[in-house]
């Protein structure tokens, strides 16, 4: 049995999408748990569709997730360039092949499975227009190849001397008439379909010396010793090109398992980044600032724990098949399979994706949590004790979903209210509540005793504490006034509430 090896093969076209960073998860979820090898490849002989930094940012992406290549990267984190006992097919750029691909192409033209096309962009333009004209769609095949510019048409003499005076031509695959091409997929089952629906599709040009994504993927999956190719199922369309190039080169064919679209949270349709706007959440891990300065949102800069989002991401599409829904990577590799992917898209639903990060903040340790939380005070001009917020955090983490909410929580614990809620305060500091307040809180030392003082008096103790609470905290909400009395001490509950007299 051949070693499990499989890759994450993104183009870097601009920042990475959710959806692609789940694709690269669950290729290294079948590489860990088969003991094999995860890949990154970068697809970039598209120059038109290259983005400055989209390189940078998928590897900076897969780090955050702890989605560790065992190949494509060198020892300082790039992408690896020349071949060492780490990175055997180095370089892992497309582009810096791009002298491997043309001896393939031409072995295809050699073995009678692809051929020269010498048509021009203008004469390809025009027989596109004239088949719109005759409400009819261009498909360069069987059906239209016979007329057209190229070395099935032409004698050697002309080929030889074409290729050798232009520099425009292509090379593209000669997909069979009328063929039956049956497929497996992991995930969709048996697929079939015929060949007259395709199109011969350009594999190499001549203009750019580079290969088509078709040539490239196929080349480097075998020259990689790829076994499984897990990929978004907008390449499924591709499948049948797929398997005629690996039949065509006589190579073993790799598995393949086109994974479900991540669909928007309501209505349908793919997630797109205008869904994130429009319902604020991201869909990027990262930020991610493009060449017009424009900034989209990411995971990471929301708040989120790699963590949390590596587990939200695993369970868009696949189900563990029990009522588990935290995993750590670790048990992920453990429970992961292929099968249980479901076959159609995954609806995505943010505030799922919240209760993740909720739940992973609960389960981090209160001195963590201290340690995030410190530089936020800071930025607040508040200095306070490591252990003060360490208690702090245990008690306030249950009510927070992001280490951002801390603040928002508990800030009255630090300072004093500069305001107070106006409605609230028309509600509760009422004169017979706040003389009430007032006494309780003169004549005990402790929240508990205070409390039992107005029990004892049969006093409306909701009406009292809110009104205690109001002068502590600005409001009539948040924490338990015994401990809002317990951090703040006795003192300064007596300070503030003298200062709500003074101003409400
Ligand atoms: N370069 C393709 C992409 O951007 C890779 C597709 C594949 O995995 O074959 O997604």
């Amino acid at each position: 049995m051949r070693k499990t090896r499989v890759r994450f093969a993104p183009s870097p076209t601009g920042p990475l999408h959710m959806g692609g960073v789940r694709t690269a998860l669950y290729n290294y979820l079948v590489a860990k748990k088969a003991g094999g090898d995860f890949i990154l490849r970068i697809e970039d002989t598209d120059s038109h569709r290259f983005v400055p930094g989209a390189e940078e940012y998928i590897i900076e992406s897969l780090r955050w997730c702890g989605i560790v290549p065992d190949e494509g990267l060198d020892a300082s984190g790039r992408l690896a360039e020349v071949p060492d006992e780490r990175n055997p097919h180095a370089p892992y750029r497309q582009s810096q092949r791009r002298g491997i691909y043309r001896k393939y192409a031409e072995q295809l033209v050699e073995a009678g499975c692809a051929y020269y096309a010498f048509d021009t962009a203008e004469e390809l333009e025009k027989e596109r227009a004239a088949a719109e004209s005759a409400g009819q769609t261009f498909i360069y095949n069987a059906a239209t190849r016979g007329t057209l510019r190229n070395s099935l048409n032409m004698d050697a003499a002309e080929v030889a001397r074409l290729l050798e005076e232009r520099t425009d031509w292509t090379v593209r695959f000669k997909m069979p008439v009328n063929t039956v091409v049956a497929m497996d997929d992991l995930i969709r089952g048996h697929i079939e379909v015929n060949t007259d629906t395709l199109d011969d599709k350009v594999l190499w040009k001549r203009a750019d010396e580079l290969p088509t994504y078709h040539l490239a993927n196929i080349v480097d999956d075998h020259l990689m010793e790829i076994t499984q190719v897990i990929r978004g199922e907008e390449w499924l369309p591709s499948l049948p090109l797929h398997y005629l190039l690996y039949a065509a080169f006589g190579w073993e064919r790799p598995e393949f398992a086109h994974l479900p679209l991540l669909l928007k949270p309501v209505g349908n349709g793919k997630l797109s980044k205008r869904d994130g706007d429009k319902m604020g959440f991201p869909v990027f891990p990262l930020q991610w600032t493009a060449p017009d300065g424009q900034v989209s949102r990411g995971y990471r800069e929301d708040g989120y724990f790699p963590d949390a989002f590596v587990n939200l991401l695993a369970m868009l599409g696949w189900n563990p098949g029990t009522e588990q829904e935290i995993f750590s990577m670790e048990e992920l590799i453990q429970a992961f399979s292929l099968d249980k992917v479901g076959k159609s898209g995954a609806k995505f639903n943010p505030d799922k994706a919240k209760w993740f990060n909720k739940e992973y903040l609960r389960m981090r340790s209160d001195e963590e949590l201290a340690s995030l939380f410190m530089p936020i005070l800071k930025e607040n001009g508040v200095e306070a004790p490591e252990g003060t917020v360490r208690e702090i955090v245990a008690l306030i983490k249950e009510r927070a979903t992001f280490v951002s909410d801390f603040w928002n929580i508990s800030w009255y614990l630090f300072k004093a209210p500069a305001e107070y809620v106006e409605k609230d305060a028309a509600k509760f500091w009422k004169p017979e509540n706040v003389e009430m307040a007032h006494e309780a809180l003169l004549n005990t030392e402790s929240a508990e005793a205070m409390e039992e003082y107005i029990r004892g008096r049969e006093w409306p103790i909701g009406k009292v504490m809110n009104c205690i609470r109001l002068a502590l905290t600005g409001s009539s909400s948040g924490l338990a006034i015994a401990d809002i009395m317990r951090f703040i001490g006795r003192e300064e509950v007596l300070n503030r509430f003298h200062r709500a007299e003074e101003r409400l």
